[in-house]
């Protein structure tokens, strides 16, 4: 299991938390956890009074973790991490000067005995690890953090010893290494987390890389581990629209080079996909971060030949990186209960209840799969003849295949539990006699809004586009540029990728001559047609979209040369297009299709109905609130809800 932040480290009970949260996953099977980032001194702090372990007193409230992991026969190593220039405060220091394109602070250049003193650290922080049970540590030298600014060019500018050269450049970590397994001593596991492709500008070539993986052996390392992409390079490495597997190239090419094993990462999300990557000879290990989010079973089910019933990842980030980044507990968005292990109880109902759940997208699901695990009887009606609701939609979108993964979980878990499920069913009135209790999660419809000629033949909804219902023309206007206009751009303007157009769209070369492996032309895949997104309000669209995805589906856009319009004010709508008032004046798209992207409403009449004949009705999802709707919270609703009933 991955290294991965998830903001327990800083929170009230957290390390309580954190030894449920791993030792359910120990408990599962992971082979060996590696621990979210521990700064080894005040600097290197990803935030203010962010975790470190300094002393024997921080060290000591580790036990319970080490101990909680060791109980349930797993194995777990600290991640040692030093951000550097990337800290988010303002006693961030780095071999250079240099601010970080995504951090305010500009860092403080060591001194020679700062860079002493900070190898020191590392030192001591990887003993202290030890003394708390650890099985060692993963020391964190990929991803841009302080060990990545010291060995790039870019970075280091300094001129002793400590930069010019690579050997100088190299020396931080190579030292760090060193001095950590002379203190520890040969028994202990070192992880070093080297960055194979760094996909940043005069980043390292792989004859630098390989040059490193070697003297990281002959430090004493045990494991390395596989870092791509520093967090300021601007191409997807982990997020949804990247394909399984993709990187997995990058490690094979030093399989057979060093006599240690190496493990390979990023987007491997499934055991069958690990499988294939061991059996490529890609790696000696796999590690996964999030998908052990989404099901801390993943192994142990999968082992036993029940890989039907993981809950598996999606890559969406929203739940978890996206809640770090804001300074917020991670958990995940298709399974609410990670890292609130100790606050949901999922326990046998005392009370056994008929309970009909009222509409199958993620919220209803989720609830009625809770309810029934919890001994109450379900009904599940859903008005569709699928399952999914809006997931259904978000699996046809470029890029969002991995949705159909969580629609997957949903039916196996349909079948598995006594759960009676009514497709092509609306719930009657009369039907809610027949139960205790009805919840209604009849979620969403698109919103139309009023503008005159909407009811013309040429204007569609999301919807409607996405189940197929329509032949879309070759010029679109997009009314709404939401999550659901950006979607639509996509889904109107390319096809899926493979792993060969992915990497030539966002310019990465395997190429082991270019610096970073970037390449600097990118291909332009080419959009089918002339689209063009509107919306009413001033300034940029898209900014409301995920902390850590955002980017990238305003850069796709770009790339699919989407037009966008904002402060615009819709007219009309006739046979020519779409008439606009836009800077001033008034003009008319010509489109063969006008296609509604402009938020959603609630599907709720019927709770009202219910409501007032006295029936006991509970709202979730988007037919409870559907401004701001996202998936996540729709399945925590669902969640919830069933625990308490
Ligand atoms: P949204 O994010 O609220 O966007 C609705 C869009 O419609 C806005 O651009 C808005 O712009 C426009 N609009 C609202 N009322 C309108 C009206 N009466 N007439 C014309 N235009 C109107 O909703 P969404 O796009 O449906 O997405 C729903 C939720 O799912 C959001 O929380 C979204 O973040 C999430 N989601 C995210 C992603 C993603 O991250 N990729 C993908 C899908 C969905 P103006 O008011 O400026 O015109
Ligand atoms: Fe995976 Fe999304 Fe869950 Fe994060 S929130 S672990 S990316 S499914």
């Amino acid at each position: 299991m991955g290294s991965m932040h998830t903001g327990l480290e800083e929170e009230k009970n957290g390390f309580e938390r954190m030894a449920r949260y791993y030792a359910e996953r120990a408990a599962g099977e992971a082979g060996l956890i590696v621990t979210g980032g521990i700064a080894p001194n005040r600097a290197g702090w990803v935030a203010p009074f962010g975790a470190k372990m300094s002393t024997g007193k921080e060290a000591k409230k580790h036990k319970v973790i080490t101990d909680a992991v060791h109980a349930e026969g797993g194995h777990i190593c600290m991640q040692i991490l030093h951000t550097g220039r990337y800290a988010y405060h303002p006693f961030a220091v780095a071999p250079s000067k240099l601010r970080s394109p995504i951090t305010p602070f500009t860092p403080k250049a060591l001194s020679e005995k700062g860079i002493e003193s900070t190898i020191q650290d590392f030192v001591n922080c990887a003993a202290y690890a030890i003394e708390a049970g650890y099985d060692g540590v993963e020391i964190m030298g990929s991803e841009g953090y302080l060990i990545n600014q010291f060995i790039a060019a870019k970075t280091n500018q300094r001129t002793d010893h400590w930069g010019g050269s690579y050997e100088n450049r190299t020396r931080f970590p190579l030292e760090i290494i060193r001095r950590t397994r002379e203190r520890i001593g040969r028994g202990p596991i070192i992880i070093y987390r080297l960055s194979m492709l760094d996909l940043v500008e005069e980043g390292s070539t792989w004859e630098e890389v390989l040059q490193l993986a070697l003297a990281v052996e002959k430090a004493g390392a045990s494991v390395i581990n596989t870092g791509i992409g520093w967090h300021e390079a601007r191409i997807p490495t982990i997020a949804t629209m990247v394909p399984r597997a993709e990187f997995t190239w990058v490690t094979k090419r030093l399989m057979g080079k060093v006599g240690i094993p190496l493990i390979t990462t990023n987007r491997i999300n499934n055991a069958a996909t690990a499988e294939k990557v061991l059996a490529d000879s890609c790696a000696d290990m796999v590690s996964m971060a999030r998908p052990f989010l989404a099901d801390p079973e993943l192994v142990k089910k999968s082992r036993e030949g029940k890989e039907n019933t993981v809950n598996t990842c999606i890559a969406c980030n929203q739940s978890c990186l996206d809640h770090v980044f804001d300074r917020k507990v991670a958990s995940c968005l298709v399974n609410p209960r990670a890292c609130f292990e100790t606050v949901y109880k999922e326990e046998e109902a005392k009370n056994k209840k008929k309970v009909a759940v009222v509409g199958a997208g993620p919220s209803g699901l989720t609830c009625a799969i809770t309810l029934a695990q919890r001994g109450h009887e379900v009904s599940l009606y859903e008005k569709h003849p699928e399952i999914g609701g809006q997931f259904l939609y978000a699996s046809r979108i470029p890029g969002k295949e991995e949705f159909r993964e969580t629609l997957r979980y949903y039916r196996t878990m349909l079948d598995q539990w006594p759960i009676t499920v009514h497709l092509n069913s609306e719930f009657k009135m009369n039907q809610a006699k027949d139960f205790d209790e009805v919840v209604i999660s009849t979620g969403v419809r698109p919103r139309i809004p009023s503008i005159p000629g909407m009811d013309h033949e040429n204007v569609v909804d999301y919807a409607q586009v996405l189940e197929g219902k329509v032949k879309i023309g070759q010029r679109v206007a997009i009314i709404g540029a939401g999550g659901i206009g950006f979607d639509m751009a996509s889904f109107l303007g390319h096809p899926s990728m493979d792993k060969e157009e992915f990497e030539a769209f966002w310019g990465v070369t395997r190429d082991e001559s270019v610096r970073g492996g970037l390449e600097s032309h990118t291909l332009e895949i080419k959009n089918p047609r002339v689209l063009t997104m509107l919306k009413r309000s001033p300034g940029k669209a898209g900014k409301d979209l995920g902390k850590t995805t955002g980017w990238i589906h305003r850069e796709t856009l770009r790339k699919l040369g989407v037009v966008q319009m904002s402060s615009v004010e819709y007219i009309k709508i006739d046979d020519k297009g779409l008439y606009i008032r836009h800077q001033g004046e008034e003009k008319c798209l010509e489109v063969a299709h006008i296609v509604i992207c402009a938020g959603q409403e609630s599907v709720n009449e019927l709770a009202e109905s219910l409501q007032s004949m006295g029936s006991k009705v509970h709202l979730i999802g988007g037919a409870l609130k559907a401004g701001e709707i996202d998936a996540a919270r729709a399945i925590r609703e669902g969640y919830e809800l069933a625990l308490k009933l």
